[in-house]
């Protein structure tokens, strides 16, 4: 019993040591340092043993990677933290069920080259890498994203960047992934630097997680570079009010200074963040950070996230219980990407109660009625 007590305290002391150590805010030692192994974040945490048993054999299906800032935030005293719940791996990932599928919303077949998905007329998807800081083991392109994967080459990126310079259709261009900031500072201006150089591009989109999982990636130095370039917009996903730290709060601040719009995706997830008070201080602390909510997505139906998906009525529900009751701009769209490949499809709340003799009845955000006369 003493050496378990014993192994505990010395995963947290390493732990607390690393917080001290100048190195912690360098982004390259934090990527050097993921624990891809359930043992070790259960050692790191102080859990107790077997405490974590069954996550090795999901972790060989779907890699495991935590940063160390990531892990730090997870509450080791909480079974259901959810830090723990979105990075450390569950052997409920290995149930399937006989309507998941790998790819639901089609990506591969909107997918002319290895790093595009083209699925809208005016806009498509470049993927800068395949690799994220951390893993989300709700993560939708489980199918492409980690481990022994194979990654996009940048003879991909190249081949890519001249698909969008022959499509003169092509106004708006998101560079996603995984996650394009794991690229070096000279790949990742190189990429935005030649997406600038096509008259037709207007807008260049970066959808990165680093702010939330690594936010020691938004250096000034990347700012800087990008920052010629605008507009250039960056998306990040948060899911959950511990994922703002005074790290994840900086990185944002020096994102908004140096001018770059910022908005964020969500993932609705069951036990995370699908109730109402939890998805409402979500999207006020992004706000806050000026962060404007753009999408809640409705998680999709993939093999091994059943465990993680709502009734897709729940999205709904939540939104008939946010609007009007905070700041119209903090409300994000919730969409479901629609199996089969239809694109992305917004779900609201109808607030329509029905047609009257020459008016129609509406409700209100408190659920009033109120008649609006339909002649002219
Ligand atoms: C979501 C998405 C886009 C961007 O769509 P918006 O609704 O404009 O944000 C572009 N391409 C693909 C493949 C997407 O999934
Ligand atoms: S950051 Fe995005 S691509 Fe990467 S694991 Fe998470 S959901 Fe998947």
């Amino acid at each position: 019993m003493a050496d378990k007590g014993n192994g505990a305290v010395s995963g947290q002391k390493d732990l607390a040591d690393w917080k001290l150590s100048p190195d912690w805010a360098d982004w390259h030692w934090q990527l050097a340092h993921r624990i891809t192994r359930p043992e070790e974040a259960a050692r790191l945490l102080g859990l107790p043993e077997g405490a974590l048993a069954g996550a090795a054999q999901a972790a060989e299906t779907y890699p495991m990677a935590v940063t160390p800032y990531y892990l730090s935030l997870i509450d080791a005293k909480d079974a259901n933290c959810p830090i723990r719940r979105m990075a450390i791996p569950d052997p409920a990932e290995l149930n399937v069920t006989t309507d998941d599928i790998e790819d639901p919303s089609q990506e591969d077949s909107y997918s002319p080259l290895p790093a595009i998905i083209h699925r809208y007329p005016d806009r498509l998807l470049i993927t800068g890498s395949l690799e994220c800081a951390t893993y989300c083991r709700h993560c939708f392109r489980k199918r492409k994203v980690g481990g022994k994967r194979e990654n996009v080459s940048l003879a991909d990126i190249r081949a890519g960047i001249a698909y969008i310079r022959e499509n003169e259709a092509i106004r708006d261009v998101l560079i996603s992934g995984g996650d394009p900031l794991m690229l070096n500072d000279d790949i990742i201006e190189d990429i935005v630097r030649e997406l600038r150089e096509i008259p037709h591009v207007e807008l260049i989109r970066i959808g990165t997680r680093t702010p939330v999982t690594m936010p020691q990636r938004i250096s000034d130095e990347l700012l800087d570079r990008l920052k010629k370039y605008h507009p250039v917009w960056v998306n990040t996903h948060f899911n959950h009010p511990r994922e703002f730290s005074p790290e994840s709060e900086r990185a944002l601040a020096r994102l908004a200074d140096a001018g770059f719009p910022l908005g964020n995706q969500s993932v609705l997830l069951k036990g995370i963040n699908d109730n109402v008070d939890t998805m409402r201080e979500l999207i006020q602390l992004l706000v806050k950070n000026r962060v404007r909510p753009y999408y809640l997505y409705h998680c999709d139906y993939l093999p091994g996230l059943r465990h993680f998906r709502t009734p897709l009525s729940r999205g709904i529900e939540l939104l008939e219980q946010l609007i009007g009751f905070t700041t119209g701009f903090a409300i994000p769209t919730y969409v479901i990407d629609a199996p089969g490949g239809g694109g992305k499809i917004p779900l609201a709340p109808d607030y329509f109660v029905k047609n009257a003799k020459d008016e129609i009845i509406l409700k209100n955000f408190e659920g009033t009625h109120y008649p609006v006369h339909v002649t002219e």
